[in-house]
């Protein structure tokens, strides 16, 4: 019985230890859950698909099934083996990946598009590296057969044009189903995709079959969209599309001199914004600027490349909007945008990720009460007089 007493008293510190030890790993645990996987849920939940001014014939059932509800987001930059650090790697790619299952979880939206550069070091990456670059983006951008994933090449994806080959423009093209001057219409809504890289307009291979089947597109688009009494012989015998005015989705934006009138939290940094633009290489050369508009006509463009966000308007009536880079690596505060669409109409929505420097000021909060709670469990907190007295108090004892 005596024996069991003291077996328990020796016991007690430990148990209180154990205890304590344990509430540490549920405190971290906690907040590396909450940091990791649920304050995405928390950001993305807030985000709300823009209203659309539906027709007044028009029922709401009706409004919402003809409104295609789409994804855009760009610059995603997988790290390659060449110049990615394992840790950046794996953080980056864990935060992308986070965002965008859970954006197809609460937004569940019809498509997707990502305006190019996806991968960092397409423009120069071996097979393997190419192959393996191309399962973690399986990976990461995993998606039901409801949504479809469109992806539109970028420089980082198959070279700038001086290093743009037909073996990597191939193997983007065949990995994507991508070609410039490809068609996609859903809803009645026609969207153009455009290789920006083969504008360069200098007659390069690439870039001749290129702008051969823009203009061939530009061509059927035009003669869709004609009134059917107003005969045209050049539109007799031209497959007839939806007549809606179509939407240029790009990698590189239309000419602008530099980022000096774009305005937004996500635009470029005050000490960038008035840095000129170089044309074909920051945005496209005017020439090919003034092509794609005069063949299109387009209602809407959205681009990528420049990482930051902007807002421009093209002859004074054709909006551009250039979306901001979905990587943490690039940027303190990701986004993409939400699109409510249909043939004559679109709608506009931003939505933003989690901001890094939030999720880095919550570690260091938690770091920080992790420290005081173990030293106070360790009782160096206790004030001076007791701790003497308990010194003492041991002295004499011994
Ligand atoms: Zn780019």
């Amino acid at each position: 019985m005596l024996g069991s007493t003291s077996t328990t008293v020796k016991n007690f510190p430990l148990k209180r230890r154990l205890c304590f030890l344990l509430k540490l790993v549920c405190f971290v645990s906690s907040v590396l859950i909450f940091c990791e996987f649920l304050i995405y849920y928390v950001v993305i939940f807030q985000c709300r698909w823009p209203d659309m001014k539906s027709p007044a014939h028009m029922s709401e059932k009706e409004t919402s099934a003809s409104v295609l509800k789409a994804i855009i987001l760009a610059d995603t930059h997988l790290l390659g083996e060449i110049k990615g650090h394992w840790l950046d790697k794996l953080r980056r790619e864990w935060q992308m990946e986070r965002s965008f299952q859970t954006a197809l979880w609460l937004l569940q939206p019809d498509i997707v598009f990502i305006l190019g550069d996806v991968f960092d070091e397409g423009k120069w990456s071996s097979p393997q590296a190419w192959a393996d670059d191309v399962r973690r983006f399986g990976k990461m951008f995993r998606h039901s057969v409801s949504t479809e994933l469109v992806v539109i090449a970028g420089n980082h994806d198959i070279g700038f044009h001086y290093e743009m080959t037909t073996y990597k423009v191939n193997r983007f093209e065949k990995l994507f189903n991508f070609t410039s001057g490809k068609l996609i219409t859903r809803k009645g809504i026609n969207f153009v995709l455009v290789n920006s890289v083969a504008m360069e307009g200098d007659g390069c291979a690439v870039c001749r079959t290129s702008e051969a089947k823009l203009v061939a597109l530009s061509h059927k688009l035009n003669c869709s969209q004609q009134k059917a009494n107003h005969s045209n012989k050049r539109c007799s015998d031209v497959e007839k599309l939806p007549a809606s005015e179509p939407i240029l989705l790009q990698h590189y934006p239309l000419y602008r001199k530099s980022d000096a009138e774009c305005t937004g939290e996500d635009s470029a940094p005050p000490e960038e914004k008035n840095i000129p633009f170089k044309e074909k290489y920051d945005v496209l050369s005017q020439e090919a600027s003034q092509k794609l508009l005069w063949w299109f006509q387009p209602r809407l463009i959205l681009s990528g490349h420049t990482h930051s966000a902007c807002e421009v308007l093209h002859a004074g009536k054709i909006p551009e909007i250039s979306v901001p880079s979905f990587s943490w690596r690039n940027r303190n505060n990701p986004s993409f945008i939400m699109g409510s669409i249909t043939p004559t109409d679109f709608s506009l929505q931003k939505c933003f990720l989690p901001f890094e420097s939030r999720v880095f000021t919550i570690y260091c909060a938690a770091g920080a009460l992790l420290v005081i709670l173990v030293l106070a469990h360790v009782q160096l907190l206790t004030p001076p007089f007791y701790f003497a007295q308990r010194l003492i108090s041991k002295h004499k004892a011994v």
